[in-house]
């Protein structure tokens, strides 16, 4: 109403009104950032810790910024969220994702596993079920190979609700992970109801696993965890040849992190394939 924006007006100083314009202007952008082809994906291999062989790749949204140059994830998806902006986005992720790992298998990755980040906006939404099975069918992506990253707090929100709709989702075929395990609260009675196949320990406990025993305990404690509950574990920012050593030590799956390799754009993963594979 008029009343309020009058209020609303005196509570406004110079300052506030450059964030709050400059986030209107922002979110106006984005808003547009797909369509103009301003968003991006980076993909970061996931290694098998026993083979050395790369069997996944995380797909990473960036927004190719006319001005500010590729905007990391960090910086727009929580306005995304709040905007809802994250459904179009979401949906692009997905579709470009499965796309380009339809491709890869097609040169010859034929057992690529493509990692997508769901937002719990996303995965609330009552049209997710849907749009996944659109996007398979689209693409012609194996349901298989594709694997939904949900972050441990959107899983643990609302969980007789969630228990439904991951199953749903493992009706698809699709693998489900969990992300960032270990910083929200988890109910363990809870996770062995939960249709999951993969747990991603988060890179909190990874980064000081080689100096600090308690890390390294909890680290251990969450892949006894996983394997008794028949999980694949996923090691998290991992960064060194002794974390490396370590998690292999423990048992781990897989790893994921800048010391194999950075989030890379599609043509210069596609080279580390080939030479993976030359090699
Ligand atoms: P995440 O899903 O936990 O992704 C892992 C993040 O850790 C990525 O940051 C990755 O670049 C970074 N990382 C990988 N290896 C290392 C390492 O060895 N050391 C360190 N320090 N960091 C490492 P990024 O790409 O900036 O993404 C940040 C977050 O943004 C992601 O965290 C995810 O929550 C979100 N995000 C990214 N893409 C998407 C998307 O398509 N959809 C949604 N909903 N969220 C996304
Ligand atoms: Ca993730
Ligand atoms: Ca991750
Ligand atoms: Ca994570």
């Amino acid at each position: 109403s008029k009343e309020l924006g009058r209020n609303n007006f005196q509570f406004y100083t110079p300052a506030m009104n450059d964030q709050a314009l400059e986030r209107l202007r922002i979110e106006g952008e984005l808003r547009h950032a797909v369509e103009l082809n301003e968003l991006v994906l980076h993909y970061q291999p996931q290694v098998d810790l026993h083979t050395g062989a790369i069997v996944g790749l995380e797909a990473l949204v960036r927004w190719n910024h006319p001005i500010l140059g590729m905007v990391q994830p960090g910086s727009f998806i929580s306005l995304a969220e709040e905007t809802g902006l994250i459904i179009p986005i979401g949906a692009w992720v997905l579709q470009t994702a499965c796309r380009q790992a339809k491709a890869w298998q097609e040169m010859g990755f034929t057992q690529l596993r493509i990692a997508v980040n769901l937002s719990a906006r996303q995965f609330t939404q009552a049209s997710l079920l849907e749009s996944i099975k659109d996007t398979l069918q689209e693409t012609g992506l194996e349901a298989r190979f594709l694997e939904i990253e949900l972050t441990e707090s959107s899983v643990m929100a609302d969980i007789e609700r969630n228990i439904l709709t991951l199953r749903d989702l493992k009706s698809l075929g699709v693998q489900l992970s969990v992300d960032d395990f270990g910083t929200g609260h988890s109910s363990l009675a809870y996770l062995k109801r939960f249709p999951i196949d993969t747990l991603k320990i988060d890179r909190s406990f990874v980064r000081d696993i080689a100096i600090n025993q308690d890390d390294a305990s909890i680290v251990s404690s969450i892949i006894s965890l996983a394997h008794n509950l028949k999980l694949n574990v996923i090691a998290e920012g991992v960064e060194t040849a002794s974390q490396m050593d370590l998690l292999r030590a423990q048992g781990c799956d897989e790893m994921q992190g800048y010391y194999f390799c950075k989030p890379l754009p599609s043509d210069q993963i596609e080279t580390l394939l080939l030479n993976e594979s030359s090699t």
